[in-house]
């Protein structure tokens, strides 16, 4: 599956997204490739496509959308990379993550204690941020130390190494993350190995209050920061959204109709963490059901294949494209057959977000 860590430091409401995030039951035996793990969440991804596609192949099963994991990282205060609070586990984990949603307080509430003392984005940022960094030091000098030897005995592949990782280290040192170092693209294995931290794609969230859901001068200052890194912001309120996933969908409705939104801001997070993730969607439908599969950009229908059943991908004959808004025009299958408008693909076609896919393939 693919994950988005949740980090920032304590009390700036983790948990309360990731309970309200998590809080929509989907049953774990329809996703075997996620991680069952209580920190982990199979979060379904909201997609409007999927209702109209159940209109048109009315499945007996109903939809199965795609999904994607949140993953609740506690641990990050200042000190953290130096083992400090819970250090380890937080690394052990947050390395795992695809990418990282970056949660910044943006509310005030004399109730709840700001580690840091006062509310000041900003300054949050950069003790999460540093301590991230300081983490990508420590890796690149331990990898350092374990080729110095190799390279002092004249070996020239890893003088090379050396001198990419010395450059990374001081770029690292200048307060700068990993993922604007640049080196030549043939040295790029370097960089992705290490798996360092900065080099993963993150957004921030600006948790506000219920009176600042349309800004407030934190979220000002979130912005800021965020246009000048080429970062995206989500607005939400955590304790609102954690009350509005309790609400059956009907009183949800009512709820955001009186709030004047249209979704809930959930969804916004979701989104966003589906785009830094760069995933698209592809559907499979039949009479028992319909469903929405995430897939890395620039997917071949040969691996899509292989992410359903490996029977299809062994079998794989081809593959019949259709577009989903055709499918919802003409109403089903059969028409689009006889209008000409399926493709039939082989192994190496790349899928589209928005492809319904039948795979044809024989054992
Ligand atoms: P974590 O330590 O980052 O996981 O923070 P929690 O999610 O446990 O939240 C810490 C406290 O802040 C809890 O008492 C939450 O109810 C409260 N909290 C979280 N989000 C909001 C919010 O948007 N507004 C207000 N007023 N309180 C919030």
């Amino acid at each position: 599956g693919f994950k988005c860590g949740i980090v920032g430091l304590p009390n700036v409401g983790k948990s309360t997204l990731f309970n309200a995030l998590t809080s929509s039951n989907v049953p774990a035996e329809n996703y075997p490739f996620c991680t069952i793990d209580p920190n982990v969440g199979i979060v379904p991804v909201p997609d409007e496509r999927l209702n109209q596609l159940e209109k048109v192949f009315k499945p007996k099963r109903g939809i199965t959308p795609a999904v994607i994991e949140f993953v609740d990282i506690a641990g990050l205060v200042r000190g953290a990379s130096k083992g400090e609070g819970l250090g380890n586990q937080f690394l052990a984990h947050i390395r795992e993550v695809d990418a990282i949603i970056h949660i910044v307080r943006c509310f005030e509430d004399e109730n709840v204690a700001h580690v840091n003392g006062d509310i000041n984005p900003a300054r949050d940022i950069e003790v999460v941020e540093m301590e991230l960094i300081l983490k990508d030091i420590e890796t690149v000098q331990k990898r350092i130390e374990k080729i110095k030897n190799v390279a002092r005995s004249g070996d020239k592949k890893a003088q090379h190494y050396l001198s990419v990782y010395e450059n990374l280290l001081s770029h690292l040192n200048e307060g700068k993350f990993a993922s604007s170092f640049h080196y030549h693209a043939e040295d790029k294995m370097l960089i992705d190995e290490l798996h360092l931290l900065t080099n993963k794609k993150f957004i921030y969230v600006a948790n506000v209050d219920e009176a600042g859901i349309n800004g407030n001068k934190y979220v000002d200052e979130v912005r800021k920061i965020a246009e000048r890194e080429g970062v995206p912001v989500v607005v939400i309120c955590a304790k609102l959204e954690a009350e509005l996933a309790q609400l059956s969908e009907e009183e949800r409705g009512e709820f955001l109709k009186e709030l004047g939104v249209d979704e809930p801001g959930l969804n916004k997070v979701i989104k966003a963490g589906y785009e830094i993730l760069d995933l698209i969607t592809f559907f499979t439908g039949n009479e028992n059901e319909v469903r929405a599969w995430a897939v890395k950009r620039g997917t071949t229908a040969y691996e899509a294949a292989g992410k359903i059943h490996s029977d299809f991908q062994k079998g794989f004959i081809k593959a019949e494209i259709m577009r989903w808004d055709e499918l919802v025009k003409y109403g089903s299958e059969h028409a689009l057959r006889e209008h000409g408008l399926i493709k039939f693909e082989g192994r190496e076609y790349v899928i589209q977000d928005g492809d319904v896919i039948l795979f044809r393939f024989g054992i």
